[in-house]
């Protein structure tokens, strides 16, 4: 075990949503300060997800992130993955109807697909892989799944994405249709950081 190097860790994110998430399940974790890309007030790295896999987009955002800062960076990649439509929309989650869709016309291409397939084959997950690197040569990755089914008609009005249309068979409900601080605990990416949480706590001593 070595000791934690930095007064701080960074969120590779300008939301703050994903920031405040991150924060509420992190910071409690360590007396440390959880930065977000807000943060750094100078020109950081354009970063294109051009890689096939979650964890490589995770890991090249990571990567570009913590090279330019030189400091320890948290990234993440996330989506919905349906088996029996061969992985998709997966990585393409966010452009699945095209390059700049609405989780609208997200959600309706998602249906589509779906309809040519047996109920009992629509089973889906979101997935968050997590990246954790500090230059010049620590890497670590986490994935957090949340497991559902995709329904025809969307229920619920909360969350964004394709939370009206995934269904959670465990709480009879949509993840659109869940409040918020349930959403957040059984979500992929609250395992994923739970996860990530475990291994750093294995690795050093804050
Ligand atoms: P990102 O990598 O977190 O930006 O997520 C990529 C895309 O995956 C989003 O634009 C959504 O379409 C989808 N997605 C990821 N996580 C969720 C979620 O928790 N609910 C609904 N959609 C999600």
């Amino acid at each position: 075990m070595k000791p934690w190097p930095f007064p701080y860790i960074v969120i590779a994110t300008y939301n703050q949503n994903k920031w405040k998430q991150f924060q509420d399940l992190f910071g409690q974790e360590f007396a440390i300060e959880v930065k977000s890309l807000q943060d750094f007030p100078q020109q950081l790295p354009n970063i294109v997800e051009d890689q096939d896999t979650f964890e490589g987009n995770a890991l090249k955002k990571a990567k570009t992130i913590a090279e330019a800062i030189q400091g320890p960076v948290i990234a993440d990649d996330s989506g919905i993955v349906v088996p029996a439509l061969g992985g998709a929309p997966g990585v393409y989650s966010a452009r699945y109807a095209g390059e700049h869709a609405t989780d609208e016309q997200n959600n309706h291409k998602l249906i589509e697909e779906i309809r040519s397939i047996p109920e009992q084959d629509r089973k889906a997950y979101y997935v968050c892989i997590m990246a954790f690197v500090v230059p010049p040569q620590t890497e670590m990755i986490v994935r957090g799944e949340c497991h559902g089914v995709v329904i025809e008609e969307g229920r619920g009005t909360e969350g964004f994405g394709y939370d009206p249309i995934f269904y959670l068979p465990e709480e009879k409900a949509t993840m659109a249709e869940l409040p918020a601080e349930r959403r957040y605990a059984i979500s992929h990416r609250a395992k994923a950081t739970k996860k990530l949480v475990q291994l750093l706590k294995s690795e050093y001593v804050f």
